[in-house]
């Protein structure tokens, strides 16, 4: 009996994205995949048909209901007012890991790092790109990193059963909590904590710059790497360009219900129509769908295949070396080329075997963690300001006559997060944008209330000061909360 179909939502973007999915769609079905297709358009049409993300409403129906997206890559259209289809398609479902593998193909494929072999698990969702921004001042904008305990602890727990269920053999965090110690502190100390429940798995710590560093320069010493948002996009294509394949690289973007899979690259408007794009990323792509799909059998068929093919030295012009390839092929020729060696196996490069190791995993098998929540005691408020009258002495006195209340002192100026009151160097580089900390006059009794707040704020505007945000200073079970 024919094995049930899975649907699964397609779109063929834009550029070479027809192309390369034509390819892509052509192997599965010539592999046996049982896939059940269902066809969104998305990208360029769609935004100059005035839907400002590239994507209309009834395609997320068909997202929401197949719950499984293989997209080709989109062109977004140049000028103001477009959003990114990606950042969209991700917040909206929840893609909280961006998951990317970084193989060598040596000595087919030319690379300086011919071992190279590891996996990027990014976090999706959080840290600066949650797009929350500000334009405070004259001189200053501000953008909000933020790091929760429970997306670290969703995309930290994806790493760890991810390299169970792939047999990797360590994992490695990039992270930068010596400056930015709450933070990528709370991450870092999430991946240790979750770390613990997997003793099997061997784990270590880089702080980001030195790892990057390494990362460029002997990439083979790592294994898994986890890492937040922004670190996580720039060494993803860091690690995809320097193991010699970011034409040949795929990605998955899972969430606890739907989960995408995409090419790492992008339209290629260049070479659109033309026959001679390579659909590996693509491809490569759908083999990771098919194991999230249970589909082991075909997903092992395709890529021994795809290996072969490359083994055998048939490229196409973005890889094509006349040293190490036999013969350069369009895209429609690869693609017979991979059909005609489905059901066989590399004998160079390693052949997978996902039927008898599975990769797939089984999210709702994952545990959660619970925890009690911490006591939070309100100690202090920041008070920033926009102001640009004069020296911090001045503001000093103006506060000090006129706003400090009977409850609350202040304690700090800061400009630029550097402390310019008490004491303060005549070479720091003072702007507009003024952060006066207020704690409670009372040592004993450090706790203080809403109300004190609103009655301090109440002075500030009697006195003319422009305050522009306050940021609560909060104890959690007695430890603070707050950096400075
Ligand atoms: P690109 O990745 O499309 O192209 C960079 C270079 O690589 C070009 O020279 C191109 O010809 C080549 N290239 C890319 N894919 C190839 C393939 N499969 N085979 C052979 N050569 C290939 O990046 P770009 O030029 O910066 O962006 C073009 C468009 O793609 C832009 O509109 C951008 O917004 C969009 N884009 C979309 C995605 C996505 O949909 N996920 C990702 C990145 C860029």
């Amino acid at each position: 009996m024919a094995p049930a179909k899975t649907p699964i939502t397609i779109a063929y973007g834009d550029g070479i994205g027809p192309e390369i999915m034509k390819a892509t769609l052509a192997i599965l079905d010539a592999a046996g995949a049982a896939l059940d297709l269902e066809v969104i358009e998305i990208g360029r049409r769609i935004y100059e048909a005035g839907h400002p993300s590239g994507i209309e409403e009834k395609s997320w129906d068909s997202l929401r209901r197949t719950k499984v997206f293989l997209k080709a890559p989109i062109t977004t259209p140049q000028g103001g007012g477009y959003k990114s289809l990606n950042v969209t398609i991700r917040k909206t479902l929840g893609l909280y890991a961006n998951v990317r593998p970084c193989v060598a193909y040596h000595p087919f494929v030319d690379t300086k790092f011919p071992t190279m072999d590891l996996v990027i698990v990014r976090e999706n969702e959080e840290d600066t790109y949650a797009g929350i921004e500000y334009r405070q001042s004259d001189d200053v904008a501000q953008c909000l990193k933020l790091i929760t305990r429970p997306g670290s602890e969703k995309i930290c727990r994806y790493a760890f059963e991810y390299a169970r269920s792939h047999k990797r053999r360590k994992l490695s965090l990039f992270i930068k909590d010596n400056i930015m110690k709450l933070t990528d502190g709370l991450f870092h100390k999430v991946f240790d904590e979750i770390g613990e429940q997997y003793p099997d798995l061997p784990r270590d710590s880089w702080i980001v710059d030195i790892g990057a560093a390494r990362l460029a320069d002997t990439p083979e010493i790592f294994d898994i790497l986890v890492m937040p948002n922004l670190y996580g996009d720039i060494m993803s294509d860091i690690a995809a360009h320097i193991c010699g394949s970011v034409g040949l690289g795929g990605s998955a973007n899972i969430g606890d219900h739907v989960a995408m899979f995409e090419a790492i690259h992008g339209s290629a408007p260049d070479i659109a129509g033309r026959d001679i794009a390579n659909p590996s990323g693509l491809l490569l792509s759908a083999v990771l769908m098919l194991n999230h799909i249970d589909q082991f059998e075909a997903a092992t068929k395709v890529h021994n295949a795809w290996l072969k093919t490359i083994e055998d030295g048939i490229h196409t012009g973005d890889i094509y070396d006349p040293q190490k390839s036999t013969k350069r092929v369009g895209t429609d020729e690869f693609t017979a080329a991979v059909i005609e060696r489905l059901g066989r196996k590399p004998q160079v490069l390693k052949a997978v075997d996902y039927v008898s190791h599975h990769e797939g995993l089984d999210q709702d098998e994952r545990p959660r963690t619970t925890r009690p929540r911490a006591k939070k005691d309100l100690v202090g408020v920041d008070v920033f300001l926009d102001w640009h009258h004069g020296a911090p002495a001045e503001l000093v006195e103006i506060i000090q006559n006129k706003v400090q209340t009977d409850d609350l002192r202040l304690v700090s100026v800061a400009n630029r997060g550097v402390k310019v009151w008490p004491g303060g160097a005549a070479e720091t580089m003072r702007v507009d944008h003024w952060c006066c900390r207020f704690l409670a006059i009372d040592k004993t009794s450090p706790i203080i209330s809403h109300q004190q707040v609103i009655d301090l704020l109440q002075k500030f505007q009697n006195a003319g000061l422009d305050f522009i945000k306050t940021e609560h200073l909060c104890n959690f079970d007695g430890k603070p909360g707050y950096s400075g």
